[in-house]
């Protein structure tokens, strides 16, 4: 009776991953069908400067509502976007609907801060990123200045002389670039020094333990001090209290962005922050 009611360990993995590769396969076929259903939607979330306390740019993040109501968050589908191709398709939706957004903004006389779109491994290694930008600023008549892109650390790690070129390419159409979840890439320094970047975002997972564990703050500290020399720009993500901050400023952190000032939020929400200055 006894053996026949325990399970093996491998049965019981085994299940497991089935349960996984269901899920997996169920997100697949309805991501598939999300752009056409109208499903994927942008939130945004501020970025406070930390010398004027000023609102100084805005950062999208996609969002899956299916028509049935259910909310299913970019960490779990950006990777299977990523594996399949579909980010390709997204992130143009993405990218095509922020400028949209900035644009309405500018001609309602709202002074917006510039805007930012994510771009993941797969996205940046597709051939027609940069011709797929070029086309939505044109028909949108998105400012190029205005518009940021936050290229993940290990999007620009494996090909250094492709990465150097998109990159130079993406200057020359006059956007400004940030590397995003910096720290967790391990990119070499030599290559930062060469990158034609404006900015590298510390990834939260350094910022959670900030103040308690003596190793992340170590990191966050030489992120800060080596950006600095090379004269880049370093914006913190994930501060949720005032102890976190307080610390970042001290280390002289440039830009922050996080629950402490606000969660993303729908595009009407955001436009309460614009022109203004943070109380923090
Ligand atoms: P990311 O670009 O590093 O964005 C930061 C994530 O941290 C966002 O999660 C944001 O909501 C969350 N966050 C911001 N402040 C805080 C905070 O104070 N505490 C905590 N715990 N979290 C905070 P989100 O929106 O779920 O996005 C997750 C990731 O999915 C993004 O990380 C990005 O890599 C990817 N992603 C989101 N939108 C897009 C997109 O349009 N295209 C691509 N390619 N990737 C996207
Ligand atoms: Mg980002
Ligand atoms: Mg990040
Ligand atoms: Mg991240």
């Amino acid at each position: 009776y006894q053996a026949k009611s325990k399970r093996s360990g491998f049965e019981y993995f085994s299940e497991e991953m089935n349960v996984f590769a269901h899920e997996q396969l169920e997100i697949e076929n309805g991501l598939r069908q999300a752009l056409e259903k109208g499903e994927l939607l942008l939130m945004y979330q501020p970025k406070v400067d930390l010398r004027t306390n000023q609102v100084v740019g805005l950062e999208a993040l996609v969002r899956w509502l299916t028509n049935a109501g259910v909310l299913t968050s970019p960490d779990k589908f950006i990777p299977i976007a990523e594996e399949t191709g579909l980010i390709v398709p997204i992130g143009r939706f993405v990218i095509r609907e922020a400028c949209e957004q900035w644009v309405r903004w500018h001609e309602a006389r709202l002074n917006p801060p510039p805007v930012a779109v994510n771009i993941s491994p797969r996205q940046f290694s597709d051939l027609s990123l940069i011709a797929d930008i070029l086309e939505i600023i044109k028909t949108t008549g998105m400012n190029p200045a205005m518009l940021n892109v936050e290229i993940t650390e290990s999007a620009t790690m494996d090909d250094p002389e492709m990465t150097m070129e998109i990159l130079a390419e993406m200057r020359a159409l006059n956007l400004h670039l940030y590397i995003d979840d910096f720290g967790t890439g391990h990119s070499n320094l030599g290559q930062l020094r060469r990158l034609p970047i404006d900015a590298v975002k510390i990834d939260k997972s350094f910022i959670n333990d900030v103040l308690t564990n003596n190793d992340d703050a170590e990191i966050v500290t030489a992120i800060i001090n080596l950006a600095h020399a090379l004269k880049i720009r370093v914006v913190s993500e994930g501060i949720e209290t005032k102890a976190q901050l307080a610390f970042l400023r001290e280390l002289g952190c440039d830009e922050i962005q996080g629950f402490l000032v606000s969660k993303p939020v729908s595009h009407s929400q955001v436009e309460t922050f614009f022109n203004k200055t943070i109380k923090l």
